[in-house]
């Protein structure tokens, strides 16, 4: 890599807009993982034509170019582990169009994902791909996560709502992907490649995305089991009847023992609690699907409870799994909630299963872990609660992710449901996917023959996430 010309980056984004100082670098050098390692300098383009003079400097000069939206994903993907410049999307956030006779909005990729529903909003409909980190989430970082939510059970994922996009490649040209169309079959599909594509294969200067109408009506409640296996095999009953359920969450025993302890919910002392929600235009057909689910549920040793239509009991009733993040950071004084193996998808048969093995493995490493997550989409979140400044602890937290990832590997499950890969998950991830690894590998080459887009991650990351870079957190004893 050659020396930073800093008066160059200046010349193409103005001087505001490019950082370098110490402490700059440092903020920039990790997200809301384990993980941290300083860029060269942080640059915030405005306008496409920015974005494209940046890369074919970089190009040219062989430096990395690593595009970021907020930092919240939480496998590293925006850490700098070759440093170079982090790319900060964040300025160019216009909502270009939203054309409602033709069902799509197109926006700029570093649109806050909250900001573009409260502008679709007054047009009474949404965009559903929403993942509980909205706040925050940029619309770009959504679409290289493949980000999904509570509500992608019934909506899909990130990838069901892109149409198309526009894209700078590392040499600096602009190209125009997908369709404004439903059905496109012209060709290969390249737009569905930058979903997941975690920033390496170019950037993101242009989204045109579907939305849905708000439904009437939405009712949602909660359902307890004494037994975890049995919540299990709810979930796979209600899914594999066809339910149409808005939402299907899964809570277990130790989320549940950390939201009440952190802030007194009162939520009911069981091995796992489903939260259910149905939506739709006709409020005959939402209870039908909720009464299909309450039969199915009771038949597993469920027992429904607070259902309602009240948005203030809904939101009532969800808060606990609302809150769960910030809960298990509080989970206790000498514990801190790390994002690692923390979000796996496994088929409905092994949700139950995979739960189990999780305290299981948690307990004989010596750390602590929870499940739950949008477990109607099969996705199982876990955190892992540990004693940071032990090394043992991260000896630990080591050795329970190994077997998590081979266990959900075992069961026919993948490594990231809707996180992606970035540092942590890399070497399960290599496990998982080795025999299309060299066909991955020639597709980066195509986009980007120097290597200059987040290089070091997903294929080419180190195997051992522990040592991969410095961490956020200092393990003396
Ligand atoms: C409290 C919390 C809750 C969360 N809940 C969820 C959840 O429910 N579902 C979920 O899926 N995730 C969740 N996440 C993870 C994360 O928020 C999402 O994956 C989110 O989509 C990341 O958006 P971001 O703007 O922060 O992206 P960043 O973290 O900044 O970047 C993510 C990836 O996108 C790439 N990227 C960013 N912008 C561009 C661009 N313009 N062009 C090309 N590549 C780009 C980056 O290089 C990186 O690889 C959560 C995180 C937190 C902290």
């Amino acid at each position: 890599m050659s020396k930073l010309d800093i008066e160059r980056l200046k010349a193409i984004v103005g001087p505001n807009n490019v950082k370098h100082d110490p402490a700059d670098l440092y903020v920039y050098g990790s997200d809301s993982s384990v993980h941290r390692a300083a860029p060269d300098a942080v640059v915030r383009p405005g306008e496409t034509s920015e974005v494209q003079a940046l890369l074919r400097y970089a190009n040219e000069n062989l430096i990395p170019i690593i595009p970021r939206g907020s930092g919240s994903g939480m496998c590293g993907q925006v850490v700098p582990i070759h440093g170079g410049i982090v790319l900060d999307m964040k300025r160019m956030n216009r909502i270009l169009e939203i054309n409602l006779a033709d069902v799509y909005c197109r926006v700029e990729p570093g649109v806050i994902d909250d900001d573009l529903n409260k502008a679709l909003k007054p047009h009474g409909v949404f965009y559903p791909a929403t993942p509980a980190s909205s706040r925050i989430a940029t619309i770009g970082g959504e679409i290289a996560n493949n980000a999904s939510g509570v509500r992608s059970v019934k909506y899909g994922a990130t990838r069901e709502s892109v149409l198309a996009m526009k894209v700078v490649l590392a040499n600096g040209d602009l190209i125009t992907l997908g369709a404004r169309t439903r059905v496109e079959a012209t060709g290969y599909q390249l737009e569905r490649l930058f979903v997941g594509s975690e920033g390496t294969l170019g950037v993101i200067v242009e989204a045109t995305l579907s939305f849905v109408p708000i439904p009437t009506f939405r009712a949602m409640g909660m359902v307890l089991f004494d037994s975890l296996d049995d919540a299990g095999d709810a979930i796979g009953a209600v899914m594999g009847k066809g339910v149409a359920l808005s939402m299907l969450e899964l809570v277990d025993s130790v989320a549940i023992k950390a939201v009440n302890n952190a802030m007194d919910l009162g939520l009911p002392d069981v091995e796992a609690i489903l939260l259910i929600e149905a939506d739709g235009m006709v409020k005959e057909a939402v209870d039908h699907e909720l009464e299909a689910a309450r039969v199915l549920c009771e038949k597993h040793g469920g027992t429904l409870t607070q259902l309602s239509y009240d948005p203030k009991e809904r939101a009532k009733i969800f808060l606990g799994r609302k809150k769960l993040f910030p809960a298990l950071s509080m989970y206790s004084d000498s514990m801190v909630s790390t994002a690692l193996a923390d979000d796996m998808a496994v088929p409905y048969s092994k949700m139950a299963e995979t739960a189990s093995k999780i305290h299981e493995i948690a307990e004989r490493n010596g750390v602590v872990m929870t499940a739950y997550g949008h477990c109607g989409s099969g996705c199982m979140h876990t955190k892992i609660l540990m004693d940071t400044s032990k090394k043992k602890s991260w000896e630990g937290a080591r050795q329970a992710v190994k077997e998590i990832y081979e266990y959900v590997h075992s069961v026919g499950g993948t490594t990231s449901a809707e996180h992606g890969i970035g540092l942590s998950k890399a070497s399960a991830f290599k496990r998982e996917k080795a025999d299309s690894i060299p066909i991955m590998k020639a597709v980066k080459a195509a986009f980007d023959p120097n290597n200059i887009l987040n290089p070091g991650k997903l294929f080419d990351a180190p195997d051992d996430w522990v040592t991969a870079t410095d961490l956020r957190y200092v393990a003396s004893k």
